[in-house]
């Protein structure tokens, strides 16, 4: 009996995993019980604890997973060569997928089912359809001339303190959230350095959360104007919105509620965006409509990324994402940055760059 009972356990422990791994997916009820239910109270338990320890929980978790995996596989591997038998190395390696199956539970219970909650474009007033070129480009105009105004407020009053201690942008984020759900608003996280920062640096991510311990994590190389728009996307991602475009656009909501600092670093991240997408002689019209003060800040990012980068490591590191969203059942994979221009041309607004919900709920 005891014996069935430590095969059944591990047994049914990967059996659940691979069920909840290729379940189909129930959005509404994941919005529900998920995404507004459970979620934002785990949030609010865990970000103010991880907020308390100033490195990155992230660092002591992954390290400690190594240790575990290299002693498990090597302890299973001498025992093997030792007696001359495969079943102590087939044992380890039960025990491994034991372990994974385990952290895969963890992370869709503690922030994973967020990849399978009902998408912005459903639960708020959006234009069907794809926006117009034009407008996408006019965007991008609107984006410099809010550049050329912001820029001298931006540069004298702002990023004194860390954005996590910006209370202008902690209660622009909080009231952007009341908007867009009747879920408890999250709390926003600090961004944290992490021993995987030099990783960040040479694949140039800006930022990530660890979906473990729901705290931020950024390149420690983001300059002060990058920093109030990365936190906000990575808020964002802390008040289950996984999804990157459906991040960036809460983000840049946040921002421009906030100071004149966070909105010139919402502005800016709009602007290159916009830039990514459109033609060369677009993007052109686009950098030519920036005065010199943006533009030097523009060409600090770009010294910022080409400093650093190393293009395979960049490529590769897109690619290991790709692949993880669409384990995590995101159609478009990386491409899904895109859809945050979408998102601002195509909702509907009230005032104050606050979305109007569907079905006025
Ligand atoms: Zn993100």
């Amino acid at each position: 009996m005891r014996v069935a009972l430590r095969t059944a356990l591990p047994v049914s422990i990967v059996l659940l995993a691979i069920v909840l791994g290729v379940a189909p997916a129930a959005p509404e009820a994941t919005e529900e019980w998920f995404s507004t239910g459970l979620y934002p109270r785990v949030q609010q338990l865990l970000t103010p604890l991880t907020n308390a320890v100033p490195f990155a929980l992230f660092d002591l978790l992954t390290g400690v997973a190594a240790v575990a995996l290299v002693g498990v596989l090597v302890g299973g591997a001498r025992q093997a060569w030792r007696m001359r038998r495969a079943a102590p190395m087939l044992r380890a390696l039960a025990r491994v997928a034991v372990g994974a199956a385990l952290v895969y539970l963890m992370f869709l219970l503690l922030w994973g089912f967020n990849y399978r909650r009902v998408p912005m474009t459903e639960r708020l007033l959006v234009e069907p359809g794809a926006p117009l070129p034009e407008a996408v480009v006019q965007l991008g105009l609107d984006a410099a001339a809010r550049l050329n105004a912001l820029h001298e407020a931006a540069h004298g009053s702002a990023w004194r303190e860390p954005p996590w201690q910006d209370a202008a942008l902690r209660q622009a984020f909080t009231a952007v959230l009341r908007g867009l759900s009747d879920a408890p608003p999250a709390v926003p996280g600090r961004l944290k350095r992490t021993v995987f920062g030099p990783y960040f640096r040479w694949a140039s991510i800006d930022g990530m959360v660890n979906p473990f311990g729901l705290e931020a994590l950024a390149n420690p190389d983001l300059l002060p104007f990058e920093r109030p728009f990365v936190a906000a996307h990575e808020w964002a991602h802390l008040a289950g919105y996984a999804d990157e475009a459906e991040a960036s656009f809460v983000g840049w909501l946040a921002c421009m509620r906030a100071g004149p600092g966070a909105q010139y670093s919402g502005w800016l991240a709009l602007f290159w965006q916009v830039s990514s997408e459109v033609n060369e002689p677009e993007r052109a019209r686009l950098a030519a409509a920036l005065e010199p003060g943006p533009r030097r800040d523009l060409d600090a990012v770009v010294a910022r990324i080409r400093r650093s980068e190393w293009p395979w490591l960049q490529q590769a590191g897109w690619r290991l994402y790709d692949r993880y969203l669409r384990a995590n059942r995101v159609e478009e994979g990386v491409r899904s940055y895109g859809a945050v221009v979408t998102l601002v041309l195509r909702a509907r607004f009230a005032d104050g760059w606050m979305p109007v919900r569907r079905g006025g709920g």
